[in-house]
């Protein structure tokens, strides 16, 4: 089935077995998530090297996240549990340890803490009003109750807090390092110095990995562009989004995301009870299955999977299901204005942006691989092209082309299987490896020539567009662009 949308799978008890890993990967799966919330470092590493064992029988890139645990806070050990709360209630949270009282599991989250502020706690479920602050605690009166236990997450969307780098997230980033990890995925970020944090601690430990920014504070929206920017890729987080804002702004913050992801073609990962109901049931809520639609159809590059293939019932089905979902949504073709117009041509320059539906917004400060990259995918409105192929020292030009997300399929090759990993979170990017030490762009068209017909990508009489940085030998970012009709291949050739 062609699917352009990723999936990430976040794998777990569920799905760490050889067996279920492998259906995993037939059944599509593109990323691999491991959340560092769960386990620990010994569990993950085994997890790590059988899914890369199993990806290279299969001859699959297949990336793995490592998502670090991040500033979450939680409740202590409580005693008599679980504690039902009822609206109304005072209760006292602290490190006093009296019978009644709720004992926090971090007490230096008590000096950020301002009486007036919220404290939600087990996904929002349970609100607290904070009415007064003191050195061993704080006094809370119950705005919605409910049961309570311990180490219950706790949220606390009104508080100043600082992006901090617990020992844990530290240990966390040198194994993702030490395990060569394709992505660290950094939880609560705040704005763009946060991932400068992270990138220090990276560089202390004599590396660095692309990082992708849950977005999942209120705190990050007035810096979404520039944290964006700072990012390389970034994750519509909507577990905690939803517990930090209020649920309702969701749906929009989702739209903004992706639409800030891909004026600057970053990456964005949609997540979060996306098929919430197959953790226990085969087949998804007609919800959940419009929910991934419009996902996809908002522009997104991924959508993950997180309970359903790390503790659900049905793993491999929910991965079935989201692509199949995935693959309707995208054969999807919205009628636009053109259709209802009788126009034959239209003008170049305002024509790229009607016709290949691209947002103005898109086509500002653009450099030389961006306008390569347009004009690739305006060719394809102008001749029937089945593959556009991009050559792609670091991800970016296939990233540029991707954000226009044109209808012809896109191949990168690409000499680092580093990149072809990373290149599998790209909305339509299909990775190949190239090995051939090229010198001359007419070796690169034979080479594509050959690479495709023996891929089944394309056959000899097929228009297909190459882009590339010539010359070679320099390395140059993607500067040209040729149209070209698939050659037969010489057979007298090696
Ligand atoms: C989220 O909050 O939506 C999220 C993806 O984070 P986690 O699964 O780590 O809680």
């Amino acid at each position: 089935m062609d699917r352009r949308a990723k999936i990430v799978a976040t794998l777990g008890p569920a799905s760490s077995s050889a067996d279920v890993l492998e259906r995993l990967l037939e059944s599509g799966i593109d990323v691999v998530r491991l959340n560092m919330s769960h386990g620990n470092q010994k569990d993950h590493r085994s997890l790590m090297r059988r899914l890369r064992r199993l990806a290279r029988k299969q001859d699959r890139f297949v990336p793995v996240i490592i998502d670090l645990m991040g500033p979450r806070y939680r409740l202590g050990e409580v005693a008599k549990e679980p504690r039902i709360l009822t609206a109304g209630q005072e209760v006292f949270l602290g490190t006093r340890g009296r019978e009644g009282d709720l004992p926090i599991g971090d007490p230096e989250l008590l000096g950020h803490l301002r009486a007036g502020e919220r404290m939600l706690i087990d996904n929002g479920l349970v609100e607290l009003e904070i009415l007064s602050c003191h050195a061993d605690g704080i006094s809370t009166k119950v705005v919605h109750g409910g049961p309570v236990s311990t180490r219950k997450g706790i949220n606390l969307p009104d508080t100043d807090l600082p992006f901090t780098i617990s020992e844990k997230d530290r240990s966390d980033i040198a194994f993702a390092l030490r395990e060569g990890a394709d992505f660290l995925a950094v939880s609560f970020v705040g704005g763009p110095n946060d991932l400068h944090a992270i990138r220090a601690v990276l560089r202390e430990n004599g590396g660095m990995m692309p990082l992708i920014s849950k977005l999942e504070r209120a705190a990050v929206l007035p810096h979404l562009d520039a944290t964006v920017e700072a990012s390389d890729a970034v994750m519509v987080a909507r577990g905690d989004l939803g517990v930090e804002l209020p649920v309702h702004d969701v749906p929009v913050l989702q739209k903004k995301i992706i639409a800030a992801g891909r004026r600057v073609g970053k990456p964005v990962i949609v997540a979060t009870q996306m098929l919430e109901s197959m953790m226990t049931q085969p087949r998804p809520t007609r919800a959940e299955a419009s929910d991934c639609a419009n996902a996809v159809f908002d522009g997104a590059d991924a959508l993950m999977l997180s309970g359903e293939t790390a503790a659900g019932a049905y793993p491999v089905k929910a991965v079935v299901t989201m692509s199949k979902i995935i693959a309707e949504a995208e054969a999807y073709r919205p009628p636009s204005l053109e259709d209802f117009s009788d126009r034959q041509t239209a003008p170049l320059l305002p024509g790229v942006s009607e016709q290949v539906n691209i947002n103005p917004e898109l086509d500002r400060n653009l450099e030389i691989p961006d306008v390569v990259s347009a004009a690739a995918v305006y060719a394809t409105h102008r001749l029937d092209v089945r593959q556009i192929v991009a050559f792609s020292q670091g991800g970016f030009t296939a990233r540029m082309i991707a954000r226009y997300r044109p209808r012809t399929p896109i191949t990168v090759f690409t000499r680092d299987p580093a990149v072809a990993r990373r290149l599998q979170l790209v909305w339509g990017a299909r990775p190949l490896l190239l090995e051939d030490d090229l010198q001359h762009h007419d070796q690169v068209v034979k080479l594509v020539d050959r690479r495709l017909i023996e891929a089944d990508l394309a056959r000899p009489g097929d228009a297909i567009i190459i882009l590339m940085g010539v010359p070679i030998p320099d390395r140059p970012l993607t500067n040209l662009m040729r149209a070209h009709r698939v050659r037969e291949l010489d057979k007298t050739e090696p």
